[in-house]
């Protein structure tokens, strides 16, 4: 059964439709990235998924719950953003435990989740520090840190590492590989970056003007685009 599904997804803001009409099956543990350019919608159909937005028309599910009525912190979701939006005045330690002592997660627990996470971020150095003594990269990693640590069902990313310069953005994409050889977490990661969605994503799904143009492997959509759009898109690495 599908861990995420979207079925006849339309959103529209006052009489712009965004998102014109979604239909997309994502598998328990798959990883899918959501590629197009600025403005197609992605970001308004990760929102939709987190609850952030609500459906103008269609249905969404997860883990084959109907989360039309559920709010966003019910949804057994997590979502890292581009801007990681630390709290400032708490250690890394604090913000990665900062959900969890709020959904009254045992101490004892907390501790655990936490130690684990660090050490597979490679960020047990960090924790008692405060993220302006960070460097992006580290930054992101704890952002990251945060939404491992909850354990959801699914994990959404907004262009995670669009802030991050080149250098760094390629680093982080190798952890984000090596991360999910460990967390096989159900995945829609949102990105503009080709390179990005290419070798990490199961499947891509490839967005124009708030439709689907063609969901397919890297393979598939590399070497058999079905239109002028995808292999414009996709053949064309930033
Ligand atoms: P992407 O993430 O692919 O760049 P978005 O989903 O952010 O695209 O935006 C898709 C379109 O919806 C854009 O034209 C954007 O201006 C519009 N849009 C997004 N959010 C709102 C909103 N809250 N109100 C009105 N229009 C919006
Ligand atoms: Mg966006």
């Amino acid at each position: 059964m599908a861990e995420v599904n979207l079925q006849g997804v339309v959103k529209r803001f006052g009489d712009h439709d965004v998102v014109r009409g979604i239909d997309l099956s994502i598998a328990d543990e798959e990883f899918v990235a959501l590629v197009g350019p600025s403005g197609c919608g992605k970001s308004t159909t990760l929102r939709m998924i987190a609850g952030l937005e609500e459906v103008s028309e269609g249905l969404i599910t997860i883990g084959g719950r109907d989360v039309t009525d559920v709010a966003p912190k019910d949804r057994d979701i997590a979502m890292v953003f581009q801007s990681y939006a630390l709290y400032p005045h708490m250690t890394v330690k604090e913000n990665m435990s900062f959900g969890l002592r709020q959904q009254r997660v045992p101490r004892a627990l907390i501790e655990e989740r936490v130690g684990e996470a660090a050490r597979i971020l490679n960020i047990e150095d960090l924790l008692a520090r405060k993220p302006k003594q960070l460097s992006g990269g580290q930054r992101q990693r704890v952002a990251m840190g945060r939404a491992i640590v909850r354990q959801p069902k699914v994990f959404l990313f907004d262009e995670p590492l669009s802030n991050l310069d080149a250098q760094l953005r390629v680093q982080m994409r190798t952890e984000i590989k090596r991360l999910r050889q460990k967390v096989r977490t159900t995945t829609v990661y949102v990105t503009h970056d080709q390179v990005e969605a290419l070798t990490l994503a199961d499947r891509i799904v490839v967005m124009n003007k708030g439709r689907i143009e063609q969901i397919g492997t890297p393979h598939e959509l590399y070497h058999t685009p079905a239109t002028d759009f995808v292999a414009g898109f996709i053949g064309s690495p930033s």
